[in-house]
């Protein structure tokens, strides 16, 4: 049996005359760039995350920077984020000029643990960027009773959580401004780069809209240094063809998650120094990825693609000590947390259209790889 990590040609097949329609309706029209299918997309994604506005931009890293920018940030001010997330969450605060500042994250979820944060704030801190790591959010309550008390701007990189849940608010929709990737992996992905934020503040989306058009308000005079951060029409017309099957294709994710879960509950109870499965603590938990941590990592990759079964590992180095931020100083063992998901963590199969013999025989291809030993294997402590 081959079960790769992500299959999106079984997707595809599923709703192709839908989405041939949608992108042949675009070439038609001849407007590839903003315009009714961007705005219809808008309107759409920012609904169903629970927002007033939506800005279409060119990718998830775009909505990131143009949020930063949106907010004036840049040299002398100070970001704290999670060190374990995809490089861009770190990557577009030091693109503004300002300085990441990394903040431990929590055992269990490997979402930024809030209760280290406040140590790490000062008087330069403009923003927090919270990740909702692999689908789940991030404990968004304390996080922003913090933000209110300083003053501070709340970005969600809410990447890949599109449709999260936890107290009847969705991902995007809690702090001031949410961030989306349509990157083609992601749970609603186009069929090239996208991305949009939302926004419940009129003033905020209209500056985002002016700074996704180089700055311009009226045609050909800029107040503001923007960029090209614009979404196509073509990929809003995918994206907004491919919405309405979303909450399905979400509840395929959970259902798969579900089962490993009963079939590799039992090996993680008996052996929780060796596999760790990931737990849901809120209420809906998107699933983008479904991340165990073995402790024997390197073997069990090793062994699962000799069996055929595609993994991945998000993410092996935690972003404090990428080497582009070395001048940050951050020490090996400065951020532990991240540090041990960043050895252990290994990304299994979970895309919606998974049969169950599939999600079996991952399961139990990884119950005899964890039994296998290793050297240097280090016991999972959390
Ligand atoms: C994918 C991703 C991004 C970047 O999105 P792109 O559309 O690839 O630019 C940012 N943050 C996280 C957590 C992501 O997973």
């Amino acid at each position: 049996m081959k079960v790769p990590l992500l299959d999106l040609t079984a997707q595809y097949a599923s709703i192709r005359d839908e989405i041939d329609a949608a992108m042949a309706a675009v070439v038609t029209s001849q407007h590839f760039i903003l315009g009714a299918a961007v705005e219809a997309c808008e309107q759409a994604v920012a609904a169903y995350t629970g927002s007033r506005y939506g800005v279409g931009v060119s990718s998830g890293t775009d909505a990131l920077l143009v949020t930063l920018m949106a907010e004036d940030i840049g040299p002398g001010d100070e970001v704290i984020t999670t060190p374990y997330s995809f490089f861009a969450t770190a990557g577009v605060i030091a693109r503004t000029g300002a300085t990441p500042v990394f903040v431990d994250v929590d055992p269990i979820t490997l979402n930024i643990d809030p209760g280290l944060i406040e140590d790490r704030i000062s008087t330069r801190t403009r923003a927090i960027i919270p990740v909702h790591i692999f689908g789940q959010l991030a404990d968004m309550a304390p996080i922003m009773e913090i933000a209110a008390r300083r003053d501070i701007i709340v970005i969600e990189d809410a990447a890949q959580a599109i449709g999260a849940e936890d107290q009847g608010r969705r991902a995007g929709s809690i702090g001031h401004y949410g961030c989306f990737s349509f990157f083609p992996t992601k749970n609603l992905g186009a069929y090239g780069d996208g991305g949009m934020v939302v926004t419940d503040d009129r003033a905020r989306a209209d500056k985002l809209r002016a700074l996704r058009v180089h700055g311009e308000t009226v045609r050909y005079h800029h107040r503001v240094v923007g960029g090209n951060f614009r979404l196509d029409a073509l990929q809003a017309s995918v994206v907004l063809a491919k919405l309405s099957h979303l909450d399905a294709w979400t509840e395929a994710r959970q259902a798969n998650a579900s089962l490993y879960a009963s079939l590799l509950g039992k090996i993680e109870a008996e052996h929780p120094s060796r596999l760790r499965l990931p737990r849901t603590v809120t209420d809906r938990h998107v699933f983008n990825q479904y991340v165990v941590r073995v402790a024997n990592r390197n073997t069990v990759k090793e062994r699962l693609a000799t069996a055929g079964i595609g993994t991945a590992i998000y993410y092996p180095v935690p972003l404090h000590r990428q080497d582009c931020f070395s001048s940050l100083d951050y020490r090996t063992g400065e951020l532990p947390r991240s540090e041990e998901a960043a050895r252990s963590a290994l990304a299994l199969p979970i895309y919606p259209e998974l049969t169950d013999a599939e999600i079996r025989y991952v399961a139990r291809s990884l119950e005899s790889a964890v039994d296998e030993p290793e050297p240097n294997r280090k016991r999972l402590t959390s």
